[in-house]
């Protein structure tokens, strides 16, 4: 079976891609930023068919040949090391400096492995657009012309990163082709303890950080979906240009609603309702006061649902996608088992 490298293995997403990856039989290397982690590691290694076919190297975003290494022999790459925080001190060096310089350092490696066919690079809705607006039918052709490094940052270092990605194919013309993946929010359960910046939208709600129900709409996906949408990417080989991955759209009234069954001892949910016009503009306001990297998220996305179009990969890659409400639920209990949520 192939040889997969997955960058960034610690993580959410690639955990569990490399779960998938090696339930199909594949060999997988692993990438780490640092062996210190070893609670996380040792998750990995414990998943079915880790001990004979699974891998782990250390390497570094910042490190201009920190992939070469690790590509050597690979017949593809999953690309999914990448800083995903919201608010940071310096935007520019904690989050557009590893995205983009990693991304670029890491098909320069691809580039000079022969075995690599195929790099998949996995971007994100924040690529796409900042602000969804309510006339307009998201699609692969869209792209974020809105963010920088003072209005949703992140945003910002996914658009970029995924830019310098599509510019190197045009420039360098490696011997292999590029998918790009555009998930939406990805939520689920985790296979280790770390909380991600996605499912922690739930935590907070749970926790009572929310000061009430907000106009927020939300794309979802389930993590295992995503995964397995970078195995199709890999394993289809007429998949080319972007993906958008997203199931449905959820509003925050309808999240709670849902934490509030699968959680019925939570006590902190918010249940005053300011999804509303007036409460979306004092919200607005409100979020002047809130550090940079949600007050510019919350400007952008109050009162806004995001439409989307998912037929590409549901037709181009045969990806189907779960029930995203059940997911919420699921995740909700998976928070508590890891200690996110206490319920008492
Ligand atoms: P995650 O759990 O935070 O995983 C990110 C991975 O990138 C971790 O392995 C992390 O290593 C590594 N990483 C971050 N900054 C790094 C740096 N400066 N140097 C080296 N490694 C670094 O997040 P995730 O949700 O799985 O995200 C995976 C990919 O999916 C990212 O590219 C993200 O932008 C994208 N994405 C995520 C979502 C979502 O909703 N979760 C949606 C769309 C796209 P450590 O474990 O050592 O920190």
């Amino acid at each position: 079976m192939p040889l997969v490298l997955v960058t960034g293995a610690t993580g959410f997403i690639a955990s569990h891609t490399i779960a998938d990856l090696l339930a199909h039989g594949y060999h997988v290397r692993g990438t780490v930023r640092s062996f210190a982690k070893a609670a996380d590691h040792a998750a990995l290694k414990a998943l079915p068919g880790a001990s004979e076919r699974l891998e782990l190297l250390e390497a570094q975003l910042l490190d201009p040949h920190g992939f070469d290494k690790a590509a050597e022999g690979c017949d593809a790459v999953l690309h999914m090391a990448s800083p995903y925080v919201m608010d940071v001190t310096d935007p520019q060096k904690d989050l557009v400096d590893p995205a983009v310089q990693g991304t670029v350092n890491l098909l320069k490696s691809a580039a000079q492995a022969p075995s690599v066919k195929r790099v998949v690079v996995t971007s994100s809705m924040a690529a796409i657009t900042d602000e969804p607006e309510a006339d307009h039918l998201l699609t692969e052709a869209d792209w974020n012309t809105k963010s920088s490094l003072t209005r949703n940052a992140y945003y910002y270092s996914k658009t970029m990163a995924e830019r310098a990605a599509w510019s190197f194919m045009d420039e360098a013309k490696p011997a292999f082709d590029l998918v790009v993946i555009n998930p939406f929010l990805v939520i689920g359960p985790s296979l280790t303890k770390a909380l991600n910046t996605s499912n922690k939208v739930f935590a907070d709600i749970v926790k009572g950080q929310y000061p009430a129900i907000l106009a927020l709409t939300w794309g979802f996906v389930d993590v295992r979906d995503v995964a397995r949408a970078h195995v199709l990417a890999l394993e289809t080989p007429s998949a080319s240009g972007r993906y958008i991955c997203a199931a449905d759209t959820v509003s925050m009234r309808d999240v709670v609603g849902i934490l509030r069954e699968a959680l019925p001892s939570a006590r902190k949910l918010p249940s005053f309702g300011l999804d509303h016009g007036f409460g979306t503009s004092l919200m607005r306001l409100a979020a002047l006061t809130q550090p940079p990297g949600v007050g510019s998220y919350l400007r952008s996305h109050l009162g806004r649902v995001p439409r989307y179009d998912n037929k590409k990969i549901r037709t181009e890659l045969g990806l189907t996608f779960r029930d995203v409400r059940k997911t919420i639920a699921e995740t909700a209990n998976d928070l508590v088992a890891w200690g996110h949520i206490k319920l008492r």
